[in-house]
């Protein structure tokens, strides 16, 4: 057998050749990346206009996108990528693609795909592996597969959470049905996008569906987006819904660290603010509005409970009430606009202007984004935008906003369904790493719900099409570490298009098919009324599959082929089969076969949907979804968990671990942030050029603090802490406050021989503690330093 280093000693010229490329062109068109070329594949530039087959397709990316991609097809050759040109109006925006969308191909056609199975034959982590037939990894995965459940028990196996495939059908939730089929695995709960959103917000309102849908902006007269940047993000058709509001007169203020793409094109004004002090300034708003009576006080006595004294559940004391604290009857510190402004660096008078116009301007739309609750106390800074919310009552009316996870959707479409896990056990996702080292420790003051204590170890790992492994996960040193242990996890299965950093961990590693590769069908993350159809438009290359046609055969091995498939052995028949399910609530919906020729349905509506006019509208008979039946400013179920300095009863700023409070300033002075880049969906497309070109990886420093360091525009730098070390470009820039850095989320860890990661992975620097209630990541908490090299 060859032995193989991290990639194939196969030419790009002779790896296109093999996918059906070299010969035919690449014209780029209607696509807005002017100035981007193809490169040395192009022999001849040919005539778009003849025999061009026009496949209706979609990203499956885990952007919060899935835009409609039209591949140009010219003699099974993809030419050139187009997007949604159907009609565009209110009720029916159009779907198109962003800037990766339209540089697909440089990702999908790269040389550096993953072309057999393969064994490793190093050490765990160092990238070594062999050849191996199909029939021989599927052996071995079975085998190890039972060999585990029958040592370890069914609890020890683990399908990891990440996917970059975002579409109905995937590997990672195929294989949880495999597992589910085959005795069980640890289940988990949250996800790395919003653990605090989705655990907070229901002590709030019940629910996490708080949110209007995009269409009712138009109807707000001020928007405010704190720390959402849905510019490089894409959620859904937001971005025509929030151009539509700007156009109509609607005042938009970004709060954000950075003056991101958002600010750059929607914000009227930008108020910069330190990661991690959003609460104080929340604090010091609602001081502003109770001390100026700006505050909505029929509203607040009517549907909430513990805004103030007089409105405690049963047996609390008035001065645990959120006006209290605010006006610091108890702890002594009143948290007026000055002392806001001493930890969140935002001006007292900036935080007042905002305080009274948001008080005033009716109806008003506060919309969060998920950025700020990846964060040590995330759970804080989430509900204290409800409150904020309620305080101003804009809940449960058109223009208004209930903030909090602000989720909207109005229909669901059916999925591949996972039988109920036989092992009832789950841990917050985040906590996998802890799972592998110290799981039979870990009970529920670690978040696992189901069982009292985890019986297992995680031994097991199926890793498909994610790249959580490693890059995701925070302290890529550290999680290296676990995972080279082969004593700990005995066996990781990846699956995977490229060689990622997280690839590089597997034991046995399977070349997947891409998204151009396969049928599939899609939704948006959470906001976008249509589904669309992602055609194939190509044949794999190589021995590419999608993860369906060998967990089919794992399935066989370990004898529950007929269950695991129901008799549909193919991606095809279950798409049918989510049409025909969407059918049964849709009855409008179009044919399988129109649906697919077509590409993509988009519903259309009337009217908004408003999170919670019922209950607003009519309180009585419709009660929020809360022990209460009120919205609770005061939760008496976290005032229960008598942990009042980390989870308190009513939201708060906490002076955090790694904040700007923290001592360790001293020695690590900046606040290192991460955000998304409009070049990468997370870890996707870190390795295609054009991307590159569109934006390449650097850390935005402050032109103050690059002074102090003697750092200019564009030169080299290490960023460290005690965690690790990333040398990169430095973007120096007034876009982004003083204190404060940030590094795109993503870049692929590459560390050299010495540990140094030379990419610019902000994992490198990032800590596996847990936030307090959710158990989530807190990713944008990280002190560092950042010197010239
Ligand atoms: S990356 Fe996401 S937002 Fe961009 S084109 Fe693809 S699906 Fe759309």
């Amino acid at each position: 057998m060859n032995k193989i280093k991290n990639k194939f000693d196969l030419s790009r010229r002779s790896f296109l050749k093999m996918c059906g490329i070299v010969g035919g062109s690449v014209v780029l068109g209607g696509c807005g990346n002017e100035g981007l070329e193809e490169d040395t594949a192009t022999d001849s530039i040919i005539n778009v206009d003849e025999g061009i087959e026009i496949i209706p397709t979609a990203g499956t990316n885990n952007c919060g996108g899935r835009c409609v991609i039209k591949a140009h097809v010219k003699d099974g050759v993809v030419v050139r990528l187009s997007t949604d040109d159907e009609p565009d109006d209110p009720k029916s925006p159009q779907v198109r693609a962003c800037v990766r969308g339209r540089s697909y191909r440089k990702t999908v056609f790269h040389p550096d795909r993953l072309k057999y199975p393969m064994k490793r034959v190093g050490k765990r982590g160092e990238g070594e592996f062999e050849r191996i037939t199909w029939e021989e990894a599927i052996d071995i995965i079975a085998s190890e597969t039972k060999r585990i459940k029958e040592e370890y028990g069914p609890a020890s196996r683990f399908v990891h959470y990440a996917s970059g495939v975002s579409a109905t059908i995937r590997g990672n939730t195929l294989c949880q049905r495999l597992l589910a089929l085959d005795g069980g695995h640890l289940g988990y709960y949250n996800s790395y996008s919003t653990a605090c959103t989705a655990q907070a917000t229901p002590y709030t309102y019940g629910t996490s569906s708080t949110g209007n849908t995009p269409d009712d902006w138009v109807n707000s007269k001020l928007i405010i987006l704190w720390g959402h940047n849905p510019a490089e993000s894409i959620f859904g058709t937001t971005l025509y819904h929030l151009r539509r509001a700007k156009e109509a007169g609607v005042k938009i203020i970004v709060v954000d660290p950075r003056y991101s793409d958002t600010a750059i094109a929607f914000a009227d004004e930008w108020v910069p603010i330190l990661p991690g002090t959003d609460n104080a300034v929340m604090d010091a708003m609602a001081y502003v509005m109770i001390t100026e009576n700006l505050h909505d006080e029929d509203f607040l006595n009517k549907y909430t409970v513990g805004f103030d004294g007089e409105h405690m559940p049963e047996g609390i004391d008035g001065k645990e009430s959120y006006k209290s604290y605010v006006l610091g009857e108890a702890d002594g510190i009143p948290k007026t606009p000055e002392w806001a402004e001493k930890i969140s660096k935002t001006p007292a008078e900036t935080i007042i202007k905002l305080a009274r116009e948001y008080a005033t301007t009716k109806p008003a739309a506060l919309i969060q984004g998920w950025g700020p609750q990846r964060n040590a106390h995330g759970e804080q800074i989430v509900r204290g935008a409800t409150v904020l919310a309620t305080m101003t009552g804009n809940v449960g009316i058109n223009g208004g906003w209930a903030s909090g996870a602000g989720n909207a959707g109005r229909q669901s479409i059916p999925s591949v369904p996972i039988p109920e896990n036989p092992f009832p056990g789950k841990i917050p996702v985040f906590l996998w790493t802890d799972a592998i080292v110290r799981g039979t420790e870990m009970g529920a003051k670690d978040g696992v719900t189901g069982v009292d204590k985890l019986p297992s170890n995680i031994k097991l790992i199926y890793n498909l099409a994610g790249n959580t492994l490693l890059n995701q996960h925070s302290d890529c040193n550290k999680t290296a570490e676990i995972l080279k242990d082969e004593s700990k996890v005995e066996f990781i299965v990846v699956s995977d298009i490229f060689m990622t950093p997280s690839a590089k961990f597997a034991d046995i590693l399977l070349p997947a098919n891409s998204m151009f590769e396969r049928n599939n069908i899609t939704t948006p993350w959470n906001s976008g009324d249509f589904v669309v159809y992602a055609n194939k438009v190509v044949d794999p290359p190589f021995e590419c599959k999608f993860e369906y046609e060998w967990l089919i055969e794992v399935a066989d091995r370990l004898g529950i082929r007929e269950e695991f498939t129901e008799g549909k052995e193919t991606i095809e028949d279950w798409c049918k089969w989510i049409v025909e399910g969407i059918k049964n609530n849709h009855p409008e919906f179009p044919s399988y076969e129109e649906f697919k020729a077509r590409g993509i349905y988009k519903w259309t509506y009337d009217e908004p949907l408003v999170a919670f006019k019922a209950q607003i509208e009519d309180p009585e008979n419709n009660p929020f979804p809360t022990p209460s039946g009120k919205i609770e400013i005061f939760s008496k179920r976290l005032y229960d968990m008598k942990n009042p300095a980390e989870i308190p009863a009513v939201p708060k700023y906490i002076s955090s671990w790694e904040g700007p409070e923290d001592p360790l300033t001293k020695k690590y002075p900046l606040q290192c942030i991460g955000h998304h880049t409009k070049r990468r969906c997370h870890s996707t497309h870190d390795n295609n050029p054009w991307a590159e070109e569109v934006e390449a990886q650097s850390i935005w420093i402050n032109t103050q603090d690059a002074e102090a360091r003697g750092i200019q525009n564009g030169q080299m730098v290490k960023v460290f802490n005690d965690r690790g070390v990333v040398i990169l470009p430095a973007k120096v820039t007034t876009r982004i406050m003083p204190g404060v850095t940030s590094m795109p989320q993503g870049a692929w860890y590459d560390p050299d021989k010495d540990g140094i990661d030379r990419r610019g992975n902000i994992n490198t620097l990032t800590s596996h503690k847990p936030t307090p209630l959710a158990k989530g990541n807190p990713q944008h908490t990280n002190l560092v330093e950042i010197e010239s090299i």
